[in-house]
């Protein structure tokens, strides 16, 4: 009795950290963000940021990008993460959106 129960918590615990992981494996396998993008192209998206727009968007400046955006949520040091303009696709820690807002 004793080691069926313990059995069926290591079974489910197993269940478990398999899910979380291949939630994991999702996030990082996310799409990347095609410039082309409808979402992508209505905010100036350039998986560049030294390829923005500066005269369509006079906002941008030198040192912006996706990495050090309050959106981004990787860590700076990754290259490609999730941002909320973008469900379920990733954007490149070097790119940059006019939606930018600096990471405080
Ligand atoms: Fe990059 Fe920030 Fe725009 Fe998202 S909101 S695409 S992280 S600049």
């Amino acid at each position: 009795m004793k080691s069926s129960r313990r059995t069926f918590l290591i079974t489910s615990l197993g269940v478990v950290s398999s899910l979380a992981l291949s939630r994991q494996a999702f996030a990082a396998d996310a799409a990347k963000v095609s410039e082309s993008d409808p979402t992508a192209q209505a905010l100036g998206y350039k998986e560049d940021a030294t390829k923005v727009d500066k005269a369509k968007y006079p906002k941008y400046a030198a040192g912006q990008d996706c990495g050090n955006c309050s959106f981004y949520q990787g860590k700076a040091t990754d290259a490609y993460a999730g941002c909320p303009m973008f469900a379920g696709k990733q954007v490149a820690s070097k790119g940059w959106c006019s939606a930018y807002n600096k990471k405080a």
